[in-house]
């Protein structure tokens, strides 16, 4: 009988089958580990590992008696103990590729992307810089999605203009219907007693595990897939940038979780959305935006990480940050916090593990940016507590895009903003304490003196930058411009 090793970001039917035809034919024995040491490691959010034992405990159930299901402290022993008939997927960090090598496992290629990697480095070959925009427009070509032979449908190949739009007016929601919920079931009763048995025990775990929101099966999956196509889809593109403190998920699909569980293949999901768009039911500007994201940059970081290599998160810390989190931030203690916008972020994390991309990065990681915490640290803080969260999509987010501290190897300036930004973005200023257009006194915004302290930091090697140059020189006009610094140094790290 031919046997599967699935790791628990493997468990849709793509990672069964041979490399030449994927897919569960039915064949294959299935071995599935459940590693307690993986939770000592460092402090999950509880609401990830609920998702991770859950969906792993799950796909053990349908498999019935195909699976073998191996609950112990580590993958090593356990795996050893199966015998030399194993094959894998590649695995997705550079410690599980070391380990399901020193095992003698056999590797197939990697799953669950839709372009390879030998693409990825053809295309990289060369160039100074890796420009998502091209990247993106390469996977287009190459793959025919959303092409009209050498032409982007519609004649663009971005809908910017359409989309990114500030929340409508005086809205508190969307107004969309809310997303299909997981019914939770025995399996996850079991994991939350098993997770409180943990507790107990020592292990420790951050923020609050709540009822279930993401899928963790095929069939929860694909019905996620679905509600977002028909409810959500439509209103993806314009609103995707935008945020609001009563709407959570906004127009957001929720999928990053099934997807990277291995439970959806990207390339299903984006025929799915593209299909939408071709009978009528989305605007190309929403499709194209989606098609944009997974394809776009989903994949892209995917192939970064492989690509600057395994010292590239330890060893990047170009602005020289070295500020450790504080325990505010750390602790998602929103509550400890006055600034609207960055207790908002952290509720939201404290409760779901989960906020959409604006937030992560014009919130947190602008923060997180501005006041030179420790993009270790930084990188560390989103593995644990972000529900989607792994060593491959960390790197280039984190280290890369959020905190610049590759020097640009990845964007060609850090995404920093003052409270401006997010006054127009989302509705999170109203009713703050602060407000976005003081930089000094008591009302100063954090975000927006925090900017210009930032900018300050580094104004002499940008004087010169093509980018940066413009922001140094607004710093150098500011008449308040000691006084903001000033009050910033003051602020050190207690809670804004
Ligand atoms: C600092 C930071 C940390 C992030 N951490 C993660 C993470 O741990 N896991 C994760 O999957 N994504 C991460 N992202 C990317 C993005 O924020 C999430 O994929 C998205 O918010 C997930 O919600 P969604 O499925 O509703 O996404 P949607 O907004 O509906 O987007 C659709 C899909 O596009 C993909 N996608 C979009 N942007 C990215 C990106 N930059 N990198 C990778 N995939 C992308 C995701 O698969 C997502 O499900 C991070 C971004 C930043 C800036």
């Amino acid at each position: 009988m031919r046997r599967r090793w699935l790791f628990a970001d493997q468990l849709g039917p793509h990672f069964l089958g041979p490399a030449e035809v994927p897919g569960d034919d039915g064949l294959e024995h299935v071995l599935l580990v459940e590693s307690k040491a993986a939770f000592r490691r460092r402090r999950y959010h509880r609401a990830k590992a609920h998702l991770i034992l859950s969906a792993l405990r799950h796909r053990a159930a349908e498999l019935g008696s195909r699976c073998t299901y191996v609950q112990a402290e580590g993958y090593r022993d356990a795996v050893k103990a199966q015998g030399d008939d194993l094959s894998v997927v590649d695995p997705t960090s550079y410690a599980a590729r070391a380990l399901v090598r020193d095992l003698g496992v056999d590797v197939l290629p990697s799953r669950g992307f839709i372009t390879s990697q030998s693409d990825f480095e053809k295309w990289a070959d060369g160039r100074r810089q890796l420009r998502q925009e091209d990247f993106y427009r390469e996977a287009r070509r190459r793959t025919g999605i959303l092409m009209a032979g050498d032409e982007p449908e519609g004649g663009r190949w971005n809908f910017d203009a359409d989309n990114r739009l500030p929340p409508p007016r005086g809205a508190v929601s969307l107004g969309l219907p809310m997303p299909a919920w997981p019914v939770e079931d025995d399996i996850d009763a079991a994991v939350r007693a098993d997770l409180d048995r943990w507790e107990q025990e020592g292990i420790a775990f951050a923020g609050e595990d709540g009822p279930r929101r993401f899928a963790v099966t095929r069939a929860e999956a694909l019905t996620a897939l679905e509600d977002f196509i028909e409810h959500r889809l439509p209103a993806f593109g314009p609103y995707e940038d935008a945020a609001l403190t009563g709407d959570w998920s906004m127009a957001h699909s929720l999928l990053s979780v099934p997807m990277n569980l291995g439970l959806l293949d990207p390339r299903e999901v984006i025929d799915s959305v593209v299909g939408a768009w071709e009978t009528g039911h989305a605007p190309l500007a929403s499709a194209e935006g989606f098609v944009r994201q997974v394809m776009g940059w989903r994949d892209y970081v995917w192939h970064l990480y492989w690509h600057f290599g395994p010292d590239y998160v330890d060893t990047s810390n170009a602005l020289d940050a070295h500020e450790a989190l504080p325990a505010w931030f750390r602790d998602l203690d929103a509550d400890a916090v006055q600034a609207r916008c960055l207790s908002t972020a952290l509720a939201e994390v404290r409760e779901r593990g989960w906020n959409h991309h604006i937030i992560r990065l014009m919130v947190l990681g602008n923060w997180a940016l501005q006041r030179a915490y420790d993009p270790r640290e930084v990188t560390e803080w989103f593995t644990a507590n972000y529900v989607d969260a792994y060593p491959w999509v960390m790197a280039a987010n984190v280290v890369g895009m959020a905190l610049h501290a590759d020097g640009g190897r990845m964007a060609s300036k850090p995404y920093a903003a003052g409270g401006a930004y997010i006054k127009r973005m989302t509705d999170f200023c109203g009713g703050c304490a602060y407000r976005p257009d003081r930089r000094v006194g008591a009302q100063a915004c954090p975000v927006t003196a925090g900017y210009w302290a930032f900018i300050s930091r580094h104004a002499d090697e940008w004087r010169r930058h093509p980018r940066m140059a413009q922001p140094v020189r607004g710093l150098e006009r500011l008449s308040d411009r000691e006084e903001l610094l000033a009050q910033e140094s003051a602020r050190g790290s207690h809670a804004p």
